[in-house]
């Protein structure tokens, strides 16, 4: 995993590197974003630089040995360590028990979450976790010499997984041995215990950008550009959700959207009807995607509306629709009720009430926003 291999973060990349090379990287570092933004795939990335023998000024070369050994998760001296289960009633949960499953699941899902990681291993209703005998383990390898390079690197992902145990990690934390470097990766920084936190330097990743997570989609996932963009923007900076987004979304929102409004502020209940006819028959994943749209342009053209359109990284449809949508005569306070209105709807659609029922509902309400008259006590 190079750093240009992650998607955007670009502040982060350049923080870690700078660091790198100024010599003054910590050797007790906590990475904390949250899912989706990726933390695990900067980690790695940032070993194969600490690892690669033949480094530029910004990343790592991919394909000295050492590189290629990190890029599989074999380098000997980068140990793992992840929430993992007891694989039978005679060992305890160990990472070391679940490397090959680790190493497929970081391949192909490099973004993928700690749920995911834990349903791979077949964990079903049981709780990942990182064991009191892992953290002595860590102790002990750590304090052997290298194997292969200079250094060496702890990568230990979701410290949240570790219990009280987790501070026999301190002394450690507070005094690894020579040219070792400790990354922790995170996603919620309250369920990281206190001591750790406090003995480590945090590097914070924000959401990933719009525009990145659009590139990244286009570039790798092969997404066609308004499709692209549309999941970017629905994504909320989280990688993982937009690729899953991507694969639900075959086929492109806008018109269906564009139709609806039409039909709704020329008043055409035939086409209303229509509309939920067609949509409640379409899988719940779709529902919810067309109407999360729904609300996201909505949201923009309230925000057109205060702040201009200086800055809507739409496509040229959309954001013409937008424009039109803020200028509307409706009144800002039934755009919002319209967004609200839309947000329950998918809380319905997803806990599985019947979907039909919910958009025929939700035509009413949006009807009665954009006409501005009140709502019926029984719609
Ligand atoms: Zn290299």
């Amino acid at each position: 995993m190079l750093f240009s291999d992650v998607v955007g973060q670009s502040d982060a990349k350049s923080g870690l590197v700078g660091m790198w090379n100024a010599n003054t990287l910590p050797h007790a570092i906590l990475i904390l974003g949250a899912e989706g933004t990726g933390g695990l795939p900067l980690g790695i990335a940032l070993a194969q630089y600490i690892f690669c023998e033949n480094r530029s000024a910004t990343d790592a070369c991919g394909v000295c040995p050492s590189c290629s050994k990190v890029a599989r998760l074999e380098h000997a001296d980068l140990h793992l360590s992840f929430p993992s289960i007891r694989p039978d009633t005679k060992k305890k949960a160990m990472s070391r028990h679940y490397l090959p499953e680790f190493r497929e699941f970081v391949k192909q899902t490099p973004y993928g979450t700690t749920f995911e990681w834990l349903q791979h291993i077949d964990a079903e209703n049981k709780q990942g976790n990182i064991t009191s005998e892992e953290c002595r383990e860590i102790i002990d390898v750590l304090n052997l010499k290298t194997y292969e390079g200079r250094s060496k690197v702890l990568l230990m992902w979701r410290p949240e997984y570790l219990g009280k145990e987790g501070n026999i990690l301190l002394k450690l934390i507070e005094e690894p041995p020579n040219n070792t470097f400790l990354i922790f990766i995170a996603e919620q920084a309250e369920e990281i215990l206190a001591t750790i936190k406090s003995r480590t330097q945090t590097i914070r990743l924000a959401p990933i950008a719009v525009r990145d997570i659009a590139m990244a989609l286009k570039l790798r996932a092969g997404a066609d550009d308004v499709l692209a963009t549309q999941v970017a923007h629905l994504a909320a900076g989280n990688y993982n959700e937009a690729l899953k987004l991507l694969r639900s979304a075959d086929n492109d929102l806008f018109p269906a959207v564009r139709n609806l409004f039409n039909s709704l502020f020329t008043n055409k209940g035939v086409e209303l009807a229509k509309f939920v006819e067609e949509w409640s028959k379409q899988g719940r994943e779709q529902q919810k995607n067309l109407l999360a749209y729904m609300m996201h342009l909505l949201g923009f053209a309230i925000r057109v509306r205060f702040m201009g359109d200086a800055d809507i990284q739409l496509p040229e449809p959309e954001a013409k629709f937008v424009v039109k949508l803020s200028t509307t005569k409706v009144a800002t306070e039934h755009l919002h009720a319209m967004v609200h209105d839309i947000s329950e709807t998918i809380y319905f659609i997803e806990r599985n009430s019947h979907a039909k029922t919910q958009l025929h509902a939700l035509m009413i309400r949006m009807h009665h926003a954009v006409t501005g008259t009140p709502v019926p006590m029984n719609a």
